[in-house]
């Protein structure tokens, strides 16, 4: 593997159908799931591992996000990666950028409503990374569900030729889904910080039982994170996949996101669900059957 920190360094070392997966670092499976589709579907599997200052705001945690950059390149080496691209603050920025892009409507609910900019900032940054690298295939969690919609609306707005690949979260074995941040929470947070996934699990049984209710389900959630101390839901909300917004029925492909403050940690949460055969059918992830590289760590 090749770490570099030039676009033109990416590109001269493309072979083939390139497969691109964005990240801020601090990796753990999750990202590794990532890195592992492109390996299986693209010759040439670029990483890249860039904290962008562009989409926190003026009170988040850019300053103490965890980072580790000798760790992710073993990481990614080891999962087959070809190239990590981990440029310099003033490779990706050489001054202040004068031309940004907002992706309008679907980011101005729930992440976007919350955070005033952090789309613009996710929106910019992934735009020039297309533009930089080129890429074939650009892979992306489910995680981020709204900003897997935003990236899409991108690329379908301003014709960026590279084709965008979805791929479902990654959870721990308790099922708290797997986040950078989680390295945060002190053991009795993590544990107040479960009760969020504990909900969207209820939430999917209520869906194959047949619920069709963004109310009830949303309820179902809510319910979940308040029977705990310590967490704070901010919002469930049953979202179109295409648009982000709400909806009031199960009547298309939906997500059911969930976002919550766990002390100063911000945690997000979701299921996917997709009409299968005539059904509606939850997709709440994968678990992982050992804790995970960050659970070691904490
Ligand atoms: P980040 O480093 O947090 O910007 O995340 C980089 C990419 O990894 C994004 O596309 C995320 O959606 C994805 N990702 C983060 N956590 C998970 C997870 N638990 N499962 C699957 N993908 C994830």
């Amino acid at each position: 593997m090749r770490t570099v920190e030039t676009f033109a360094e990416v590109r001269a070392l493309g072979r083939g159908c390139t497969g691109f997966v964005p990240t801020m670092g601090y990796l753990h499976e999750g990202h590794l799931s990532l890195v592992d589709a492109a390996r299986r579907e693209c010759d040439t599997v670029v990483v890249s591992l860039f904290v962008n200052p562009l989409q926190f705001g003026p009170n988040e945690d850019l300053a103490s996000y965890p980072r580790d950059p000798e760790r992710d390149a073993a990481l990614v080496e080891a999962v087959g990666a070809d190239v990590l691209f981990a440029p310099p603050l003033d490779v990706m920025y050489k001054s202040d950028p004068l031309t940004t892009v907002t992706v309008g409507e679907v980011t101005e609910g729930m992440e976007g409503a919350r955070r005033p900019g952090h789309f613009d900032g996710v929106a910019t940054v992934v735009a020039k990374l297309f533009a930089g690298i080129t890429p074939d295939r650009s892979y992306f969690g489910r995680k981020d569900a709204q900003q897997l919609v935003t990236v899409r609306r991108m690329v379908l707005d301003l014709s960026f030729p590279t084709v965008i690949v979805g791929a479902p979260i990654v959870r721990e074995a308790d099922g708290l889904a797997l986040s950078s941040r989680n390295i945060y929470l002190d053991p009795r947070q993590r544990e107040a910080a479960r009760s969020m996934s504990r909900g969207l699990f209820a939430a999917s049984v209520a869906v194959a039982a047949g619920e069709r209710s963004a109310r009830e389900l949303e309820g179902i959630v809510s319910a979940a994170v308040e029977e705990e101390a310590g967490i704070d839901l901010d919002y469930a909300t049953l979202a179109d996949q295409d648009t982000a917004a709400p909806v009031a029925t199960l009547d298309r492909p939906v997500f059911l996101a969930a976002a919550a403050r766990v002390g100063s940690t911000r945690l997000l949460d979701n299921i996917h669900i997709d009409q299968h055969a005539g059904g509606w059918v939850p997709d709440v992830g994968t678990r992982l059957r050992e804790p995970s590289i960050l659970y070691r760590e904490a």
